[in-house]
């Protein structure tokens, strides 16, 4: 039993949903390889061969890798996956977008979000927008799964003792069939949203853009915190696309997630109710919000938010 997990990157640096992957991978009690596939991607390479645990990486090198289209990665990944009893990637827009070609090109079904592993062809998933657990286990020869990062503590980067063997391979030739355009990046100082230790997240009640920014991203600053959003404040202009927390959003469990004029819906809890602790504020004391509440505030926003602030 060995299992190939496929190392998403920046380009110099491995990104954490694939050490939490590599932490999921870790409890199949396997041997572990790691597929680094993109252009000049020899620190990465690096990086992945002092990880605990991992026993071999593999190195695609080229040109029309550089950008990660799924097309591309897929066809050089094939070509390795037959080897193996399991791939994992982590449930990211990258792993989403590998694992379904992959799993069709191995004529096996995926194994999608994964937020426990219970043996090696055993594995829990959340259905119905995290309202039910669903245990499901694969007769499959080759498991393809995606693993939900938020659910998995990422392996620390590097190890001490000596790096593993790095193998470079053969990528599969360009196949033409998707062009890289151009990538548009968020640039904050602020943490990553699905990484960070604390949310402050704002949604329709806080009535504009103006209002979400002024009121905020002072309080986030306070916090060291990233900023969320419902998709409602999303949709209304007051917040970036990539910001929306929830089940068509991004799932985040940080140590504290503040929920400011958020309703609480159901599509907006399947995001955030893995947060250790959930503090909301809401002018209505019924909303659903307060269920999944640890502290809650009923209030209007506009005076509680900025007594909050004064007081951090
Ligand atoms: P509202 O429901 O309008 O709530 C605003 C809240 O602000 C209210 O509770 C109100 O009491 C409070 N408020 C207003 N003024 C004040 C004030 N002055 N002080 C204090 N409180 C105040 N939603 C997501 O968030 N993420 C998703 O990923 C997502 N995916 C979806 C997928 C599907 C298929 C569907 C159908 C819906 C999805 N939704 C998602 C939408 C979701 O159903 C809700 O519509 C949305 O979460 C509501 O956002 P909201 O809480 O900001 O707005």
């Amino acid at each position: 039993m060995t299992t190939l997990i496929l190392v998403e990157h920046q380009g110099h640096q491995i990104s954490r949903a694939t050490l939490s992957a590599l932490r999921a991978a870790q409890a199949l009690g396997s041997e572990i390889h790691l597929l680094v596939t993109g252009y000049q991607v020899q620190e990465v390479a690096q990086a992945a061969a002092c990880l605990e645990s991992v026993s071999a990486v593999y190195v695609a090198d080229a040109v029309h890798l550089e950008a990660g289209l799924a097309e591309n990665v897929c066809a050089t990944a094939h070509s390795l996956a037959t080897r193996y009893s399991h791939i994992v990637v982590a449930a990211s827009s990258y792993g989403k977008n590998i694992a379904p070609r992959l799993a069709a090109l191995l004529q096996v079904a995926q194994i999608s979000d994964i937020t426990a592993v219970i043996d090696s062809a055993t594995f829990e998933r959340p259905i119905y927008a995290g309202n039910a657990i669903a245990t499901v286990q694969s007769r499959d020869p080759i498991k393809v799964i995606t693993v939900r990062a938020s659910s998995f503590e990422a392996v620390k980067g590097s190890r001490k003792d000596t790096a593993v063997p790095i193998h470079p391979i053969d990528a599969a030739p360009d196949t033409n069939l998707t062009q890289f355009v151009k990538r548009e990046l968020t640039v904050s100082d602020r943490p990553e949203l699905g990484a960070a230790r604390v949310v402050v997240s704002g949604g329709r009640g806080l009535g504009s853009k103006a209002q979400y920014d002024a009121l905020l991203a002072p309080l986030a600053g306070k916090l060291g915190a990233a900023l969320g959003a419902s998709r409602a404040a999303v949709d209304a202009g007051f917040a970036p696309n990539d910001s929306q927390v929830g089940q068509t959003g991004k799932i985040v469990a940080p140590d504290l997630y503040v929920a400011v004029g958020i309703s609480g819906a159901i599509q907006h809890l399947a995001g955030m109710k893995g947060a250790k602790v959930i503090v909301a504020i809401n002018k209505d004391p019924d909303a659903p919000i307060f269920s999944v509440a640890d502290y809650g505030i009923v209030g209007d926003l506009f005076e509680v938010v900025p007594a909050l602030e004064a007081a951090l």
